[in-house]
């Protein structure tokens, strides 16, 4: 099972960033060509029937899968990334992290008002960040139309937090 091999090679890395945090290192899953294969054709399995405009990815590793599911789906990838990075006119949103506060932006012109976007990042912890990106897209007047992760950490209580934006909610391990 995809869950299963998942968890098998996603490395948890005790106290990283700081002490208290198990950090849920996913650059094996990178080095196995199969299995990130896999990841793809499942969430776009998953998204099937749904009316997508694009795939918004938050920096950074929503990057690496957010854009590879784009491609599959033949749709656009909007990068979400990190304060100062974006080079045209961006608009901004501030939020809390489960370990500190971030700033994440998105450009102006990402996308025409109305698309409907699907958010994805590579993590789901207390869902801040995507909390802050679903706030970019309704801010552009955009729709998001679900969330797809590759993990979850349920323990946290956050799919509450965004199920008022979407309760389409794809995680492909738990
Ligand atoms: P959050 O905003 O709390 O849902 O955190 C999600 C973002 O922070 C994602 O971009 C993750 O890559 C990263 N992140 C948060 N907690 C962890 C963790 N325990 N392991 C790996 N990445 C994490």
């Amino acid at each position: 099972m995809l869950e299963d091999r998942l968890k098998s090679v996603i490395r948890d890395i005790p106290d990283f960033p700081q002490p208290g945090i198990v950090f849920k290192d996913i650059t094996p899953v990178l080095k196995d060509q199969e299995l990130s294969s896999a990841i793809v054709d499942e969430l776009a399995k998953r998204l099937e029937g749904m009316e997508i405009d694009a795939i918004a990815g938050v920096e950074s590793r929503g990057f690496l899968f957010g854009m590879m599911l784009a491609n599959k789906l033949g749709i656009p990838f909007i990068p979400i990334r990190k304060q100062g990075k974006l080079p045209a006119k961006t608009i901004a949103e501030s939020y809390k992290l489960e370990y500190g506060q971030a700033t994440i932006e998105i450009h102006e012109d990402a996308f025409v008002p109305g698309s409907r976007i699907l958010i994805h990042d590579d993590l789901l912890a207390t869902g801040g960040t995507v909390v802050a990106a679903s706030k970019l897209v309704e801010k552009l007047e955009g729709v998001v139309v679900g969330y797809a992760f590759i993990i979850s950490l349920d323990f946290l209580h956050s799919l509450g937090r965004l199920t008022r934006f979407s309760d389409n909610i794809i995680a492909l391990a738990r």
